[in-house]
C-alpha cells in the first residue's frame, strides 16, 4: 500500500491526526495493534482543556462534547476543614469540559468510518523501516495473517507508552527523562450521580483523593494508594469509607453519596519525556513521546496539542516538500510538553501525602497560597485550563 502518512496507533492522537490530515487533503493509513472494541472501551482521561474543545469544534468534531459534555468553570481544592473554589473563567477567561476519552474516541471512530479512512485493527509485528530516508515504510501482519507493507512520505508514532515507535529511534539520537512516584491511584467508576458540581482535589494526611465524574449519573473517583496495591484488597466498603474521610463527608453538611462500583483499577504515576520527537521521517505524538501523572489532567490534551501542531507540518512536507514546520515540530511541541510536565509534577507533589512532616507543611502552605492569592490561583488556572496551542 502507498499513502502520504503512515500512522501507528488508533488512540486519540492517531485518529485525530488522520482526521486533521484528511481535512487538508492528505491521505493516511492507521495501523492499530488492538481490536477496535478494546480501544473503544478503555477508560482513561476525562477532562478536555479549552483549546482541545476549540480544536474539536473547528474541525467538525465538536457535536459530541457540545451535546454530552459538561462545561466546568473551575475546580475545588481542599484540605481537612477547608474547601475553596477556583473559578478559571474569572481568573483567566478559559473553562474546561468533562468529556470522557471513551467519548472522544467514539467520535473519532465515527468520523473515521463515515469518511471511509483505512484503519487496520488487530495488526501484529508492526515494524518501522528506512526512517532516515524520504521513503520510510511500515510492515505488519493483518488479522487474516497476510503480510502488509505501507510506503509513505512520513511515519507517525502515535502508539502510546509501550509501542515500537519510541524505540525505533537509534539509541544515540534520543534522550529520555523519567520520574516514578512513590504512590499510585486506585480509580473507580460508580453508577451514582456526582456529589459535587465540579471536581474536588483533596489533600489529606491519609493520602490524596479526587472526586471527578463522567456524566450526571456516573462518578469517577480516585484514592492515593501505595505502589503495588491490589484492587482485591480494596472492597467497595473500604473504598467508600476512605473516600468519605479524605473528601470531608459531613464537613459543612457536605455528603458523599456512595453507589454501585462498576470498575476498579490501579494506575501507577509516572512522568516521562523522550527528545527529540522526530528522527528523519519518523515523528512521535502523544504518549509515544511523553507521559504525565494524571493529577493535572494533561495526557489526552497533550496528545491533541501535538497532532494539532504536526498536521500542518506534515501537510507542508507532503505537498510541497517544505520541511520548515516539520523541522520545528519537536522543539515547538517539547516546549508545551515540558510546561505540562512541570504542572503535572507540581499538582502531584502538592497534593499527595509523602510521609514527610516538613513536606506536609510545605504542601499546606502552597495550598493556602494558591487558594488565597489571585496571582497564585491564576497560575494554576492558566495551566489547568490550558495554554493556547502554540504556547
Ligand atoms: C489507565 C490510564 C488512565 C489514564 N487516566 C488519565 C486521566 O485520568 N487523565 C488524563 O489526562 N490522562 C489519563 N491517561 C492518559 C491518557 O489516556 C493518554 O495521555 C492518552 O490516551 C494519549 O493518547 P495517545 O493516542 O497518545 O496514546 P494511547 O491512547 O495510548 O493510544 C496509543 C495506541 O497505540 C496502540 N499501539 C500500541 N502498540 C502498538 C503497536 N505495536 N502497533 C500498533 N498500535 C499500537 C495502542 O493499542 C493504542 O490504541 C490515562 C492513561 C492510562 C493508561
Amino acid at each position: 500500500m502507498r499513502t502520504d502518512v503512515a500512522i501507528i496507533g488508533a488512540g486519540p492522537a492517531g485518529l485525530l491526526l488522520a482526521h486533521l490530515l484528511a481535512q487538508d487533503g492528505i491521505e493516511s493509513i492507521v495501523v492499530e495493534a488492538r481490536a477496535r472494541m478494546y480501544v473503544a472501551a478503555r477508560i482513561r482521561a476525562g477532562i478536555l482543556e479549552h483549546s482541545s474543545v476549540e480544536l474539536l469544534r473547528n474541525v467538525g468534531l465538536g457535536a459530541g462534547v457540545q451535546a454530552r459534555g459538561d462545561e466546568h468553570r473551575g475546580i475545588y481544592l481542599q484540605w481537612p476543614g477547608q474547601r475553596h473554589h477556583l473559578d478559571f473563567v474569572d481568573l483567566v477567561g478559559r473553562s474546561v469540559w468533562v468529556y470522557g476519552q471513551t467519548q472522544v474516541q467514539a467520535d473519532l471512530v465515527a468520523a473515521s468510518e463515515a469518511a471511509g479512512r483505512p484503519v487496520y485493527y488487530g495488526a501484529s509485528g508492526v515494524g518501522l523501516h528506512d526512517l532516515e530516508t524520504d521513503q520510510p515504510y511500515v510492515t505488519f501482519t493483518d488479522t487474516a495473517k497476510a503480510a502488509r507493507r505501507i510506503d509513505a512520505a512520513a511515519v507517525v508514532g502515535c502508539d502510546g507508552a509501550f509501542g515500537p515507535s519510541r524505540a525505533a529511534m537509534p539509541a544515540g539520537t534520543r534522550q529520555t527523562w523519567e520520574r516514578v512516584y512513590p504512590y499510585s491511584w486506585l480509580g473507580i467508576l460508580a453508577d451514582v450521580a456526582p456529589s459535587t458540581d465540579e471536581l474536588i482535589y483533596a489533600w489529606h494526611p491519609d493520602g490524596f483523593a479526587l472526586h471527578s465524574m463522567r456524566s450526571a449519573t456516573v462518578s469517577r473517583l480516585y484514592l492515593q494508594v501505595p505502589n503495588g496495591s491490589n484492587v482485591a484488597d480494596w472492597s467497595d466498603d473500604r473504598i467508600w469509607t476512605a473516600l468519605a474521610t479524605r473528601l470531608g463527608h459531613g464537613h459543612d453538611g457536605w455528603q458523599l453519596t456512595p453507589g454501585p462500583i462498576t470498575g476498579k483499577s490501579v494506575l501507577p504515576m509516572r512522568s516521562f519525556v523522550q527528545s527529540p520527537m522526530r528522527y528523519g521521517r519518523l515523528f512521535l505524538a502523544g504518549d509515544a513521546a511523553h507521559t504525565v501523572p494524571p493529577t493535572g489532567a494533561k495526557g489526552l490534551n497533550l496528545a491533541i496539542a501535538d497532532v494539532a501542531l504536526l498536521a500542518p507540518a506534515l501537510g507542508r512536507l507532503v505537498r510541497k516538500n517544505d520541511t520548515a514546520l516539520a523541522d520545528a515540530y519537536s522543539d515547538t511541541a517539547l516546549s508545551r510538553v515540558w510546561r505540562s510536565e512541570h504542572f503535572s509534577w507540581w499538582m502531584t507533589t502538592m497534593l499527595h501525602a509523602a510521609g514527610d512532616p516538613f513536606d506536609e507543611q510545605l504542601q499546606l502552605s502552597q495550598l493556602r497560597w494558591v487558594t488565597s492569592s489571585t496571582a497564585g490561583a491564576a497560575g494554576l488556572a492558566e495551566n489547568y485550563a490550558g495554554l493556547p496551542f502554540g504556547l
